[in-house]
């Protein structure tokens, strides 16, 4: 497939596409009717979809009984760890195995024209940003993960979170379900914007962010309180009329959901055609720090002046932003 159709590459070999990021239009001040349809498949198929049939998945199958659930002890606690894992390690190494490793696709289509493995540092551990990143997302991430799990399941268990049944109450958890990618990006934005504060940044973010040539290992490499406080997006389903199904969803969005943002690839090619991506926002946030705090799901980027669509006039805007800010700290510092 020829990936110039769709993009350019500049002279250092980092391509970008010629499509444009868009903000969802339900957020757009004049709603187009028809633009909101035609995105509405889009919001649930196929990422959101699969992250729901892997909630379903695990309360069918993984996670142990009422009963067991409402006292702590490391048995249960470790197998959950174990599982989460084992499937993160299965799904991250999935993309990782024939995007990075085999290179199947070799750069087309990647945003970055040098892969991860090329660049060894020391700011890294081992040297290696896949060493680093892979150690990082399964020990930390996952750990942080399951942490965030056993406390909501244990909450759950003893009565201390709102328990709808789906039947009983299908306006009210049908809402929720659908609100579950929202307010994982509002969650997300709140928590990324205030560790982006240098303070916080320096202590906490910028373990995440070493990786400007991110693969889907960077997904959950991170600080442990960046982990705990990306995760806790779950708890928000101690207020919420839910249950259990949907904050796994909610977690589970944000687990497996992570790798999207970090795929480094625009397209998949699979066979003749392509599936493809949702990570270039994602990209040029670790590209360039000081933009798309989010994904374009909940307006806050737009509003605030941070949003990058991909299109040169973004770039410029962007720039001028940088420049302005750069004044504001010589003027002081001078
Ligand atoms: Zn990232
Ligand atoms: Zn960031």
């Amino acid at each position: 497939m020829d990936d110039l159709q769709f993009g350019k590459r500049n002279k250092r070999g980092d391509r970008a596409p010629d499509k444009r990021l868009d903000i969802a239009p339900f957020w757009s001040r004049q709603p187009d009717p028809v633009k909101i349809l035609k995105c509405v498949p889009g919001y649930f198929w196929p990422w959101s979809l699969f992250f729901f049939a892997t909630a379903l998945l695990w309360w069918r199958f993984v996670i142990p009984d009422t009963e067991t659930l409402k006292t702590l002890s490391w048995g249960w606690v470790l197998r959950l760890y174990l599982i989460n894992a084992v499937a993160i390690a299965l799904y991250y190494g999935a993309f990782e195995l024939r995007l990075y490793w085999q290179r199947a696709q070799g750069t087309r289509f990647k945003y970055n024209g040098k892969f991860p493995g090329d660049q060894k540092s020391d700011v890294f551990w081992f040297g290696s940003q896949n060493i680093d990143n892979a150690v990082r997302t399964l020990s930390i991430g996952v750990g942080s993960w399951t942490a965030v799990e056993v406390g909501m399941l244990w909450a759950y268990a003893n009565g201390y979170a709102p328990w709808l049944g789906f039947a009983e109450h299908p306006v009210l958890v049908g809402l929720v379900f659908v609100f579950v990618p929202m307010l994982h990006e509002a969650h997300f934005y709140l928590i990324h914007r205030l560790i982006h504060i240098p303070v916080l940044y320096k202590w906490i973010h910028s373990v995440h962010h070493n990786s400007v040539n991110p693969s889907p290992w960077s997904s959950l490499s991170m600080h442990p309180i960046e982990a705990l406080a990306y995760f806790g997006v779950m708890l928000w389903h101690l207020i919420l009329p839910s249950n259990p199904v949907l904050a796994l969803y909610q977690l589970h969005f944000a687990g497996f959901g992570a790798a999207g943002g970090h795929i480094g690839f625009d397209k998949i090619e699979l066979g003749e055609g392509a599936l493809d991506t949702p990570a270039y926002t994602h990209y040029l946030h670790h590209k360039y720090f000081e933009v798309n705090y989010a994904d374009g799901v909940v307006p806050f980027d737009y509003l605030f002046g941070t949003w990058h669509d991909g299109s040169p006039e973004a770039q410029a805007r962007m720039e001028a932003r940088f420049a302005a800010k750069r004044a504001r700290v010589n003027r002081k510092a001078g």
